[in-house]
């Protein structure tokens, strides 16, 4: 992991929601987006709870009618994080949504070009003390005019990148767009410059992070549905987070916007860059050797244990005797399985060995015992120094030693030749 980048800092929020630094030495933190109208206020609401809630520290949500900055007004007196205001081509949404007392704007600089436009909504973020993201996507920055001429002038300057001219053209926008805002010596600036192209959203950043000292806002745009989204996403913001670079991130999937909340923050908890506020769940992909329905269990002890723990411990569930012991070193409750049967373990003590449909209630009863043991200060989590002997595998727990005795397979003593 390399150091994270300097840069500065600006703040969201206000005295209710509170205040959240991005940029300087505020942590990383997550944003989405609401997918509903923001003028049905309630359902509007009801989304910006339920983001919040998965962990999201920022919510945006569209402006594109005068009826949206309206009802802007009521959703800014309840919502429990600061709102972005998402505004495109038409800069009075934008004048509306500050006088509605949003904590953020977002411009981009592909549809809102007109610098005395753009100077009107500087002045009122100004007054308003809020910041403005300049967000550069590469699908509305693409000049239509000249094309092919242009992507040639362009392309120069990033001579061999494959996407040369489009990293210029993203630069060369935000470079001009920020100019203005230099004029109006206004510094409370985040900056993005998404893509649908994991690469080119890196090299995009990474150009990005060492010419200006701005605030950056991760995103891959377009990233498609979870399944394809969270590698594009995962690959290109865990590279630049990896790499130091950025300061708040979106992850986006054509899907409910709960997931790029969830998966934003598993990946500032799987970078070190946030502590977990509930269980860290470990669970192996399962081969040949299982002897028990462990994708059923894995989703049932996922299921539970998110509503049910509250303290950040680490539960594995493992297929058989070969990682099983290792992972549950590392673990504070622990389950290896062997021929229908698993072995159970709280921070390295052997607890129970139960039949595979006693499994899950053991394992639960055990993770919440420990939760009350760590709660009432008689437990600390992640106790190291754990050393978990393992069972013998083809004895205790049944596996390999019926096909031993059946003669399918012949018994191995090392040694013996
Ligand atoms: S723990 Fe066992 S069952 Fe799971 S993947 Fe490893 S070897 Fe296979």
């Amino acid at each position: 992991m390399q150091e994270r980048r300097t840069c500065r800092k600006v703040t969201v929020g206000d005295d209710r929601v509170g205040r959240l630094g991005i940029g300087g030495d505020s942590p990383v933190s997550v944003q989405s987006m609401c997918s509903v109208f923001t003028h049905e206020i309630d359902t509007c609401l009801a989304e910006i709870n339920k983001l919040a809630a998965a962990g999201a520290d920022i919510v945006r949500v569209a402006v594109p009618e005068r009826k949206d900055t309206e009802a802007l007004a009521e959703i800014m007196k309840q919502t429990p994080v600061p709102i972005v205001a998402d505004v495109h081509f038409h800069y009075k949404r934008a004048l509306e949504a500050v006088e509605a007392g949003v904590h953020k704007i977002r411009l981009n600089p592909g549809n809102i070009s007109d610098r005395d436009q753009v100077n009107e909504v500087i002045d009122a973020c100004k007054s308003a003390g809020i910041p403005i993201r300049i967000g550069v996507n590469e699908g509305s920055i693409i000049e239509r005019k000249d094309k092919q001429k242009r992507m040639e002038e362009l392309g120069a300057y990033f001579e061999g990148h494959r996407s040369g001219h489009l990293l210029a053209i993203m630069i060369a926008k935000l470079e001009e767009y920020l100019d203005i805002f230099a004029e109006r010596d206004f510094h409370d600036v985040v900056i993005s410059a998404k893509s649908m192209d994991a690469t080119l959203v890196i090299d995009a950043y990474t150009e990005i992070a060492r010419r200006f000292d701005y605030p950056l806002h991760l995103g891959v745009t377009h990233a498609g549905t979870r399944e394809t989204g969270s590698i594009r996403s995962i690959a290109a913001l865990g590279t630049l987070l990896a790499n130091g670079i950025g300061d708040t991130i979106r992850i986006s999937y054509a899907s409910d916007p709960v997931y790029e909340v969830e998966d934003g923050v598993e990946l500032l908890c799987s970078l070190a860059m946030r502590d977990r506020t509930g269980i860290e769940l470990i669970a192996c992909p399962t081969c040949g050797r299982i002897q028990v329905d462990l994708f059923t269990l894995v989703e049932e002890v996922k299921k539970t244990l998110e509503t049910e723990i509250t303290v950040p411990m680490k539960v594995a569930v493992m297929g058989c005797v070969v990682n099983g012991p290792g992972e549950a070193e590392g673990a504070d409750v622990a389950v290896f399985a062997g021929n229908k049967r698993g072995i159970i373990y709280v921070q390295g003590e052997r607890v129970a060995n139960v039949k595979e449909e006693e499994i899950l209630e053991c394992l639960l009863a055990e993770c919440t015992s420990f939760q009350t043991r760590i709660l009432n200060g008689e437990a600390t989590l992640g106790q190291k120094n754990v050393e978990i002997i393992p069972p013998d595998p083809i004895g205790e727990l049944g596996s390999g030693e019926d096909k031993i005795r059946s003669g399918d397979v012949e018994q191995i003593t090392i040694g013996k030749t």
